[in-house]
């Protein structure tokens, strides 16, 4: 599927300086952060690392490693005056965020990924690298749907706004088709993303509909996990040599699967089980011609 690349916005020569105004406190964060209670934890640790960023400030797009980009960092304000729709920040005295430095929201300011990135041209020490040709390169963040249990989708109702909203749509967000067994009758369509294609901008973020969002962009170090190196994937492997390398296997049983060979463990042969027991699967009721005709909302399996 093709990106829909937002248009670049006109930029005006005449803009001026940063005003004091626009140099606000990084408002909402505390409130944001406290989604659950492991979320807070790998915050904090995060939080505890040298030259780290509070997890829901972003910088812009090109932003150097945090400590090259302090270091690098003149505190002109000049990205922040050549944004045109205004989302950086110059951090205030006081904010969590290094004293004068540019920063975003996603939640409340995502980045519009301007086709001509005008923060990155405008940059005049290369804190923001001045190599960022293509604004689909840029890596602000990564976006994560961080709660499942609230994400409408994954109530098997219809939404997909996030998805919608995403500037490298079908690439950076996918929707991941599942049966629904609570219905048994519908496919849940999953937001699903894709860390090598998301640029971190949190238009995601941003156009989530819940109250409190149920995606949101984080530092990649946050965000994902990593192999380590000695860590070798054994289908890889085997379509290099040709052949797997561990020889033959032992057997072991797998817990909640007792009675399976371990090779085999499929479980999708096994009946649909359901949780809502006003499901009946020996009675389901008749189908309704409303659901497909568009006058019964589709949300509401
Ligand atoms: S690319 Fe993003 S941060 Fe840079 S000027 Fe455009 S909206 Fe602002
Ligand atoms: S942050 Fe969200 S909207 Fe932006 S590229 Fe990533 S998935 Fe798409
Ligand atoms: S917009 Fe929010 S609720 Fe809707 S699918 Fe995306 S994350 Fe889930």
């Amino acid at each position: 599927m093709n990106a829909a690349k937002p248009a670049a916005h006109p930029r005006s020569p005449e803009k001026p300086p940063v005003s004091p105004g626009r140099r606000k406190f990084l408002s909402g964060m505390a409130g944001a952060a406290g989604g659950g209670c492991l979320m807070a934890m790998g915050v904090g640790i995060y939080s505890r690392q040298a030259s780290a960023l509070p997890a829901l400030a972003l910088r812009p797009p090109g932003a150097l490693p945090e400590p090259e980009f302090l270091a690098a960092c003149t505190r002109c304000g000049l990205c922040v005056r050549d944004c045109p729709p205004g989302i950086l920040k110059l951090a205030a005295p006081g904010n969590p965020v290094p004293t004068g430095t540019p920063y975003f929201t996603a939640r409340t300011g995502p980045c519009e990924m301007c086709q001509d990135i005008p923060c990155v041209k405008n940059c005049p020490t290369g804190a923001l690298d001045t190599e960022l040709d293509d604004i689909n390169k840029s890596r602000m963040g990564v976006a994560v749907l961080v709660d499942q249990e609230t994400c409408l989708a994954f109530l098997g109702l219809r939404c997909e706004i996030c998805y919608n909203a995403c500037p490298v749509i079908g690439k950076a967000i996918t929707l991941e088709k599942r049966h629904n067994p609570r219905s048994d009758r519908h496919a849940m369509l999953l937001p699903t993303v894709h860390s090598e294609h998301c640029t971190g901008c949190g238009l995601c973020e941003k156009s989530c509909i819940l109250e409190e969002t149920a995606i949101r962009i984080l530092p990649p170090a946050l965000a994902q996990g990593k192999i380590g190196e000695h860590y070798l994937k054994g289908w890889e492997e085997r379509g290099k040599h040709g052949k797997s390398l561990i020889g033959e296997q032992l057997e072991f049983e797998v817990r909640g699967l007792e009675g399976k060979r371990f090779g085999d463990t499929r479980v999708h042969d096994e009946a649909p089980t359901h949780t809502d027991p006003a499901v009946n699967l020996a009675d389901p009721p008749p189908f309704d011609p409303a659901l497909i005709n568009g006058s019964h909302s589709e949300s509401t399996p």
